[in-house]
């Protein structure tokens, strides 16, 4: 199957209120260009060498998210165009962003991790320490950030009830959040989770944005 067809079933049964990111990372900026000629718009890469590579080489018009962890030392590399930060998990991250956002005079949206998975992990704030951070206020004269939502993944597992339940436990969070600490910013309204092959579960649950790559471009070879 090509990559218009693997875009058009992956699209078909995504209501048209959840925004799809297509994740290109580790493929080639052939593969980009085949989505993009399908009509695809918005692509997540993990990785800031190979977003920086790869981007040149592709229209202008893309919108870039990345997804994956991001070291605060690379900030800089893509703050002049990154249209959304999906896996903030430090304060000291944020600041960066507000930091280099600020000296390209725009403003980035960024999401914060949340830890929902069974599987240890160095990334994501858990449920305290995010309730915590935006408790300080530390983060609201930050005026060239907006936090836009959160962001989860499941447990890699075939259970798909421990998947339905971390992702609604997530949901249930990001109420909390938002009428807490955001109910005067209409900003504050994405809910990115969901993979390849949880997407189904995790709108059920109410993401409003998947990330999905191998569905799409098929297997990476890392
Ligand atoms: C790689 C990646 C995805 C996409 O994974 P697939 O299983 O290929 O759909 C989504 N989110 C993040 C954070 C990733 O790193």
């Amino acid at each position: 199957m090509s990559i218009k067809e693997n875009l058009q079933n992956v699209l078909r049964p995504i209501p048209s209120t959840v925004t799809l990111v297509a994740v290109s990372k580790f493929h080639p900026a052939s593969a980009v260009q085949a989505a993009y000629e399908a009509g695809q718009r918005i692509f997540g890469e993990s990785r800031v060498q190979e977003l920086e590579e790869k981007r040149p080489l592709l229209p202008a018009d893309i919108s870039w998210h990345f997804i994956g962890h991001l070291q605060r030392n690379k900030v800089k590399y893509i703050a002049p165009y990154i249209d959304m930060i999906h896996a903030v998990d430090t304060l000291s991250l944020l600041q960066e962003i507000n930091k280099e956002a600020q000296k390209q005079e725009r403003t980035i949206r960024c999401l914060l991790e949340i830890h929902i998975a069974q599987e240890e992990s160095k990334y994501g704030f858990s449920m305290d320490e995010c309730r915590n951070l935006l408790k300080s206020e530390d983060w609201e004269h930050l005026t060239c950030i907006e936090i836009c939502g959160l962001m989860g993944m499941a447990t890699f597992t075939d259970d798909t009830e421990t998947i339905a339940k971390e992702f609604s436990t997530l949901q249930a969070f990001f109420q909390e959040i938002k009428v807490t600490y955001f109910s005067d910013k209409p900003y504050f309204k994405e809910l990115s989770m969901g993979m390849s092959d949880d997407y189904l579960i995790a709108i059920e649950q109410g993401s409003t944005m998947v990330r999905v790559g191998s569905k799409i471009f098929g297997h990476r070879s890392y």
